[in-house]
């Protein structure tokens, strides 16, 4: 008799997943996708603004983050970049390198990842069953019983559990995944918000609100530099937005005292910006501080600048600026002080900082240590990635690796 492998969670682990099982088995076992939302994949249409950032050429464990540093390294190796390439080739999608070796579908559309894993499921008849939410599972004898919230019982030889994070709820996964593991033994670190907005002292940015610049976006821990990232950077009422704002939010989960640094010119150094500054206040010795800026920085930004050195009135005229004033003004440009009080919550991040803790699983399978039988890939573990189609390519590495083991010990 055929065995069956249930895969829990009909994300982009899910569903590659099956596809890799019908091919590592031949179609030799039975093959079951349990997915608790009306449809699978709904995140995979979201992802990319649309368009499916599905993967990057630069992909190293060297962009992922856990309590163990190096765990994504072996599956990365066994399934690269390349590899996910070509999988999504063989299924009939054509790709194309956007900036900094983010790869998209060539129809920059992310339905076009959806629909080829749909339509090659459909076509090995592998079974879906939607609407199916997980409550709970039990192993006797060697079998894996599988109980939805109504009741539905699905019995299986192995499971591979993908339930996700709990970024983004609306999309299919909210942790519940990880609470039904942790029941049976698992344990997760801290689960953070990450690839998400920042959340300011509401009077530094208020004024700013909806205010974008480019500029350079430097991260610290308290004194110590961590990381900069160089983009568009977005203001609102309660923090920073933008992609810099994004890569750098993975940071959030890891450090206790971020602070970040906005350099509002980064192409000038700051002797060059002492220098426009001082320029200036002769060009514009006529006027006062309402209209100093003006051509140089966006005018509410300008005003704040101006505040922030003790200008309190606009009618201030430009003449009688003092170099130390010009000097802070320059420090201010280059260094726009934002302590970072939290993230922006799950419902609005793109991925889960935390997860089950990878010390209990195998790390060339990614079998449960815990409960035999149970592979796990995916968000659901403690492995968060960069910005730029890190985090699918994981998906894509995991999935491929613990369906390959999976598979093996039941032929
Ligand atoms: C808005 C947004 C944009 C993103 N853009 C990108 C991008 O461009 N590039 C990139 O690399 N990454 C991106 N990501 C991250 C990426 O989508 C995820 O990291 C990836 O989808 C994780 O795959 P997964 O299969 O582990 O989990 P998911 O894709 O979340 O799939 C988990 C599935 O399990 C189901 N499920 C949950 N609980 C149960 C249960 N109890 N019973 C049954 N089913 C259950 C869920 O409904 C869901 O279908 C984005 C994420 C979001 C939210």
């Amino acid at each position: 008799m055929k065995k069956t492998l249930a895969i829990v969670g009909g994300g982009a682990v899910g569903l590659t997943a099956a596809i890799h099982a019908y091919n590592f088995s031949k179609g030799n076992i039975n093959i079951i996708i349990l997915e608790k939302m009306d449809r699978v994949g709904k995140k995979i249409l979201a992802t990319g603004n649309g368009r499916c950032n599905f993967t990057n050429i630069y992909a190293t464990y060297e962009n992922f983050y856990g309590e163990d540093k190096f765990f994504s390294k072996y599956f990365l190796e066994q399934f690269s970049s390349q590899h996910t390439i070509d999988f999504f080739y063989s299924l009939g999608v054509l790709h194309t390198v956007l900036e900094n070796g983010k790869v998209y579908p060539y129809s920059e559309q992310a339905s076009s990842i959806l629909d080829a894993l749909r339509n090659k499921i459909e076509s090995l008849n592998i079974p879906i069953k939607t609407d199916f939410n997980v409550k709970n599972i039990n192993k006797k004898n060697d079998k894996f019983k599988i109980t939805s919230a109504n009741n539905e019982i699905i019995t299986a030889d192995k499971i591979i559990f993908a339930t996700g994070g709990v970024a983004s709820p609306n999309l299919g996964s909210n942790g519940d995944g990880i609470k039904i593991l942790k029941s049976l033994g698992h344990n997760c670190t801290k689960l953070t918000p990450a690839l998400v907005q920042l959340k300011t002292p509401p009077e530094k940015v208020k004024s700013l609100k909806g205010i974008k610049i480019t500029g350079n976006l430097k991260m610290y821990n308290n004194k110590d530099f961590l990381k900069e990232e160089y983009g568009e950077i977005l203001f609102t009422d309660y923090g920073i937005s933008g992609p810099p704002v994004f890569q750098l939010s993975t940071l959030f989960a890891r450090y206790k005292n971020l602070i970040a640094y906005i350099d509002f010119m980064p192409s000038f150094s700051e002797d060059e910006i002492f220098n426009i500054l001082k320029d200036r206040k002769n060009i514009l010795s006529y006027t006062n501080m309402e209209n100093y800026f003006n051509g140089l920085l966006n005018k509410r930004l300008g005003n704040i600048i101006a505040k922030n050195i003790g200008i309190e009135k606009l009618s201030f005229l430009v003449k009688n600026l003092t170099d130390d004033m010009l000097k802070n003004m320059t420090n201010l440009i280059k260094n726009y002080k934002l302590e970072i009080l939290d993230t922006n919550g799950f419902n609005n991040a793109q991925v889960t900082a935390g997860g089950l803790k990878t010390s209990q699983f195998n790390n060339k399978t990614l079998e449960s240590n815990v409960i035999k039988g149970l592979y796990c890939a995916g968000e659901i573990l403690d492995v968060v990635g960069d910005c730029g189609g890190f985090n699918l390519q994981w998906a894509w590495a995991s999935s491929y690796v613990a369906t390959k083991c999976c598979v093996k010990s039941m032929l």
